[in-house]
């Protein structure tokens, strides 16, 4: 019955959805999860003292700036 053409005509085009949906959620998913990973990881903070953006890759409440050694506020997101 699979080998039938008319039920070909029937099951193939949403097998082919079903195909393709997946395909581009499993891309979407691949590309935005670097994103997530380092989000997840850490945080990006800005002195307010000299300007400097960077990482801290604790979840904490409070970071010290590398550059000037000014503590900053963690930021909201
Ligand atoms: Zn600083």
């Amino acid at each position: 019955m699979i080998g039938d053409s008319s039920s070909l005509v029937f099951w193939l085009p949403p097998v082919f959805a079903l195909v393709t949906i997946l395909g581009v959620w499993l891309y979407y998913e691949s590309r935005k999860d670097p994103s997530r990973e380092s989000h997840q990881h850490g945080r990006l903070y800005q002195c307010v003292n000299c300007g400097c953006v960077y990482d801290e890759p604790r979840q904490v409440p409070m970071a010290r700036c590398p550059r000037c050694d000014h503590i900053n506020e963690a930021p909201l997101d």
